[in-house]
C-alpha cells in the first residue's frame, strides 16, 4: 500500500470511530441488536426443549452447533478482520470491531453483562434468529435440525464469552474448560494476537485447521493491513 493510500484509510479509521464514540446513535443500535439476538435465542430455546428428540437427540445437536459454531463465527471473524470500508454505513461498526486487536483486553465485566453486549456486535446473527424462529412456527422443520440451528445460533453468543474469558479471566474453571478445547485456550488463541491470519475461531478454535487453510486462500491477513489502518488512533487505557 502506497503511504498516500495508507494515510487516507488511517484519516477513514479515525473518522469511523470518532462517529462511532460521537452519538448514542450506534451504541443504541448496539443495544437493539442485542435485545433481539438474546429475546430471540431465548423464545428459540424455549420452543426447542419442547422437541421429542430426547437427551440424545439433543446432547447429538448440541455437539454439532458446537462446531458449527466455532467455524461459522471464525469465518464471520476473518471476513471482519480484512473488511476496511470504514466509509460505508457499517464503517463505524467495522472500526469498533477492529479495535480488538489494537486493545485485546476487555474492561471485567460480570458474564451476563458479557454475553448481552457482545451479541449486540452480531448483526449477521439477526436474520439468522430470526429465519430459525420462522422455520420452528411453521411446525414443518425437522426437530434435530432445527435443535442444532436453535444451538449454534446460542453458542455464536457464548462464543463471544469465550473470547472474554480468554483474554480476562484468571478463573480455574475458564482456565481447565479452555485446556480440555470445550472453550478458547489462551495459548491456541495467542496465535491469532501474535501471527498473522490464523486461529480466527472465537469458540474453542476446534475447526481452526481448516479456517486456516481458508484463509490461507482467500484472506490476505491483518498484520500488514487492517492493523496498520488504526495504527494513529490514540486508544484510551489498557482494556474496551
Ligand atoms: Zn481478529
Ligand atoms: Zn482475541
Amino acid at each position: 500500500m502506497l503511504a498516500s493510500e495508507l494515510a487516507e484509510k488511517q484519516r477513514q479509521f479515525n473518522c469511523a470511530l470518532e462517529k462511532y464514540n460521537g452519538g448514542s446513535g450506534y451504541h443504541l443500535f448496539d443495544m437493539l441488536v442485542a435485545s433481539a439476538n438474546v429475546s430471540l435465542q431465548a423464545w428459540l430455546l424455549w420452543r426447542s426443549w419442547q422437541l421429542s428428540i430426547g437427551i440424545a437427540g439433543h446432547l447429538a445437536a448440541l455437539l454439532i452447533a458446537w462446531v458449527l459454531a466455532d467455524f461459522v463465527n471464525g469465518l464471520v471473524h476473518m471476513y471482519m478482520d480484512n473488511n476496511d470500508r470504514y466509509e460505508s454505513i457499517g464503517g463505524p461498526f467495522i472500526a469498533n470491531f477492529h479495535l480488538h486487536h489494537k486493545t485485546p483486553l476487555y474492561k471485567e465485566k460480570f458474564l451476563p453483562m458479557v454475553y448481552f453486549v457482545e451479541s449486540g456486535s452480531k448483526v449477521w446473527l439477526v436474520p439468522f434468529l430470526a429465519a430459525t424462529a420462522l422455520l420452528a412456527m411453521s411446525g414443518q422443520a425437522n426437530p434435530l435440525l432445527l435443535c442444532t440451528l436453535v444451538y449454534a445460533g446460542t453458542l455464536s453468543s457464548v462464543a463471544e464469552v469465550s473470547h472474554y474469558l480468554c483474554h480476562t479471566s484468571r478463573a480455574p474453571l475458564a482456565i481447565f474448560l479452555g485446556n480440555c478445547g470445550i472453550l478458547l485456550s489462551k495459548r491456541h488463541h495467542a496465535g491469532h494476537h501474535l501471527q498473522d491470519n490464523i486461529n480466527y475461531a472465537f469458540l474453542s478454535g476446534l475447526t481452526d485447521p481448516l479456517l486456516n487453510l481458508i484463509a490461507r486462500r482467500f484472506s490476505r491477513g491483518y498484520k500488514q493491513h487492517t492493523d496498520l489502518l488504526n495504527a494513529t488512533w490514540q486508544v484510551d487505557g489498557e482494556s474496551r
